[in-house]
């Protein structure tokens, strides 16, 4: 698999490719050393002033179209190479993932002014336009963001390292082809032995689940023993799709609206936590037969807080004393965490924290959770197509807090770009979705899931962008 490091002249692409290379032990190349290469010029400069950019952007593809089929390599991108998308498929060939190493314009002002050898950077106006047109390029085409800002260019390196390995669980070492490529190549064929899971809502058409789970069996070689599919049941079909369910024995039933809650009393045993959410959204067939209700709701929450900062003893306010928000205070609850609750209507807030021994306020004293260490937004406030709405204003963000949505369209909420603003952490709701699929997956299957596929597919259908944020003390 290749690394191809994208990012604005100056990022620290080529530094930060040695020393991926080194630790990697394999080979690194510089797509503007082999322009050069390429042109009689002696400088990339030459070649601007001389053959003029469009000379230089034909070379450039040249270049990306010859590197994007070796593989395994480390790609120093030109800053520019984002003009062009045939660049960006050329050096797609093979199997690779693009980083954008992020840097902020001042950061690069900094580093680039009085730089002859940078053609692009002599009038810094010019350079502020080019980087505003730049970034949403760079952004749409990076599997993932790793911001540079006061980092070294080791430990960015380290910080692409940790990335690649999340994003392809083991693949950067084996360098086997990607779970797509897998895909086309080696087709599974469900067979009389196939487990069937699947998931029942109404609506359900829209449900990411039966993909990413899909997927996740096809990467981890399952997909002959499990399959995963969508079916409509209409909250009065419930019951007749229940008795079907058994007599068919199928291995695990995904439980989303309006059914989280009506499921309960068809069960045979219900997990601990589930019963306190008083919701279960994963029902298992046990190795007797019978059927276990589980909330993996719980882990959506609290596996993305908990890979961040530890809970135990934290003050976490959850806005919000819907389904989404019962399944966050139990789960935060147990990881030992102070609850407060945050609610439209003070009375449901009141219910749900006293069930844990929190405290419980208005959304109308949001001043509350400026003393919060992490924030978990469960309402359905700026969710699409209400996206400048927030539950929260602004002015109660704070840089060392951790904020989390529950609501993954769109991608970042009004709340998060606040958040991210503020200088907090924050955690998209995709990610619960994620991780809420991850502890069904292992479920259903018993086997670990493979969490970076997983995201990945989520990203590719909701278009988002795993951001990797700044290190934090915990
Ligand atoms: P729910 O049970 O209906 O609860 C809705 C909550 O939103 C209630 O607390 C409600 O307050 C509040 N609310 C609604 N409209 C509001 C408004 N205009 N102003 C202030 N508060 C408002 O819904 P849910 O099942 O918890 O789902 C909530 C959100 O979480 C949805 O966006 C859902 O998509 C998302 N979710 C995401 C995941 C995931 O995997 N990422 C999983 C589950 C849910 P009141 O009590 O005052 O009505």
């Amino acid at each position: 698999m290749n690394i191809v490091l994208l990012g604005f002249m100056g990022a620290g692409k080529s530094t930060v490719a040695s020393v991926l290379a080194e630790k990697l032990h394999i080979s690194s190349v510089e797509l503007d050393e082999e322009i050069l290469a390429l042109s009689e010029r002696p400088t990339i400069s030459a070649i601007f002033s001389l053959d003029g950019e469009d000379a230089f952007r034909r070379l450039e593809t040249q270049v990306c179209q010859t590197w994007g089929l070796v593989s395994p390599v480390i790609v120093s991108t030109g800053g520019g190479v984002v003009e062009r998308s045939e660049n960006l498929d050329a050096l797609r060939q093979r199997d690779a993932l693009f980083v954008f190493l992020h840097t902020s314009f001042a950061t690069l002002q900094e580093r680039l002014e009085g730089d002859s050898t940078r053609p692009l950077f002599q009038n810094v106006e010019a350079a502020r336009a080019l980087f505003d047109k730049r970034l949403p390029r760079y952004m749409n085409a990076a599997d993932c963001i790793v911001d540079t800002d006061g980092k070294t260019p080791e430990a960015v390196a380290s910080i692409v390292l940790d990335e690649v390995h999340r994003l392809t669980g083991n693949r950067h070492k084996t360098l086997r082809p990607s779970a797509m490529v897998q895909a086309c190549t080696c087709p599974s064929v469900p067979s009389a032995s196939t487990e069937v899971c699947l998931i029942w809502g109404d609506p359900v058409s829209h449900s990411l689940s039966p993909r990413m789970h899909n997927e996740a069996y096809r990467e981890i070689e399952v997909a002959e023993q499990f399959v995963f599919v969508a079916a409509q049941v209409q909250a009065q079909e419930l019951e007749q799709a229940w008795v079907g369910a058994r007599a068919m024995k199928f291995r695990g039933i995904t439980c989303t609206i309006p059914h989280k809650q009506a499921i309960i009393p068809l069960l045979d045993e219900l997990d601990p936590l589930a019963k306190k959410v008083g919701a279960v959204n994963t029902v298992v067939r046990l190795s007797d037969g019978r059927y276990k209700g589980y909330n993996t709701d719980v882990e959506g929450v609290v596996l993305p807080l908990k890979e961040r900062i530890d809970l135990a003893g934290k003050r976490v306010a959850i806005v919000g004393a819907g389904g989404a928000a019962r399944a966050a205070v139990f789960g935060v609850q147990d990881a030992g965490a102070e609850v407060l609750v945050l609610n439209r209507t003070l009375e449901k807030a009141q219910a749900l924290a006293e069930e844990v021994g929190g405290s419980a306020y208005s959304l109308q004293d949001a001043d509350v959770v400026e003393g919060c260490d992490v924030i978990v937004q469960t309402t359905s406030v700026g969710m699409t197509p209400h996206i400048e709405d927030s539950p929260l204003p602004s002015s109660v963000l704070r840089p060392s807090q951790l904020v989390m949505d529950a609501i993954y369209t769109p991608w970042e909420t009004r709340l998060l770009q606040d958040a991210r603003k503020a200088g907090a952490t924050v955690i998209p709701g995709a990610e619960m979705f994620v991780y809420q699929g991850v502890a069904q997956f292992e479920l259903y299957t018993g086997c670990s899931a493979p969490v970076s596929t997983m995201k990945r597919i989520v990203s590719e259908a909701l278009e988002g962008t795993w951001h990797v944020e700044k290190e934090r003390a915990s």
